[in-house]
């Protein structure tokens, strides 16, 4: 497997702090992996995204380096999909579902009007969203949390990107609905063989998926490894405590399998 992106040294400082959000991060970023970032709310995750898509905001200063495999960083949108905790932060309320999946595919892929809501269509049918003609027509607030974030999915991969990064994307929905949200990331990144960056606190719920899991604290990576080597001999104390509040994940069959 190549890598897309080596990150050295990375810190982040937003302005007007002192301390910075991110702190000496070093991570490789392999083609078509699973990589969860795991860590509790404030521990950088979404500042590593961010940085990660060129997304910081004005002010925010960043150190070390970022070398992306082809010589520039990716383009949000066209390269790099996006999908939030809250679909309301990436889906507009008053614009039809159908126009936003479709902006995708006239702004990035260069698509007119029809081609581009033959798309839109497609990509509804694929994150399955029920009745997806009549979902085509209808505003976000018609939708369940569930169906609103299979749109962002839908609208986040209509231009193929090569990578897609999911912030806490399911942490908003009930148990059930989440597994179905993480099974069909999971399987549409496959399918595409799309990279994955996953943001969650639940390593219970990245370790059913992840390739490999970087576990960050206040800034700082703390460790990262393949999933079944740091469920099964984590390095570190603090990850030890993270695996051991998830009691699913110190009893077999998990471990079992991660330690072969
Ligand atoms: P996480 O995604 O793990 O919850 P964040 O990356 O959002 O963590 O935040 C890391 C740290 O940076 C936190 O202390 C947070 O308060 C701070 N932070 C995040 N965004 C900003 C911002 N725009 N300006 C100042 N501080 C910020």
């Amino acid at each position: 497997m190549s890598t897309l992106c080596e990150i050295r040294g990375l810190s982040v400082t937003y302005r007007g702090q002192t301390e910075p959000a991110l702190d000496h991060v070093d991570l490789d970023i392999v083609a078509g992996e699973r990589l969860a970032i795991i860590g509790e709310s404030g521990s950088g995750k979404s500042t590593l995204a961010r940085a990660i898509a060129g997304l910081l905001p004005p002010g925010a200063r960043l150190e070390g380096k970022m070398q992306w495999r082809s010589g520039q960083p990716p383009l949000p949108g066209r390269d790099l999909g996006f999908v939030f905790q809250d679909p309301s932060s990436s889906l507009n309320p008053v614009l039809t579902i159908g126009e936003q999946v479709a902006e995708g595919g006239r702004r990035h892929l260069g698509l007119s009007w029809r081609p581009a809501y033959t798309l839109a269509l497609k990509m509804l049918e694929r994150v399955r969203i029920p009745e997806p003609e009549n979902a085509m027509k209808a505003f976000p607030h018609q939708l369940s949390g569930g169906q609103r974030q299979r749109v962002a999915i839908a609208a986040a991969l209509v231009a193929r990107p090569g990578m897609l990064i999911a912030d806490e994307a399911t942490s908003a929905l009930d148990m059930v609905v989440q597994a179905q949200i993480v099974s069909l990331l999971d399987e549409l990144v496959r399918e595409a063989g799309m990279t994955l960056i996953f943001i969650t606190h639940d390593i219970a719920l990245a370790s059913g998926f992840a390739d490999r899991l970087a576990i960050f604290k206040d800034g700082n990576l703390i460790e990262s490894g393949p999933t079944g080597n740091v469920l099964a001999s984590p390095k570190d104390a603090y990850t030890r405590t993270l695996i051991a509040s998830h009691r699913d994940l110190t009893t077999p069959p998990l471990i079992r399998e991660a330690s072969v």
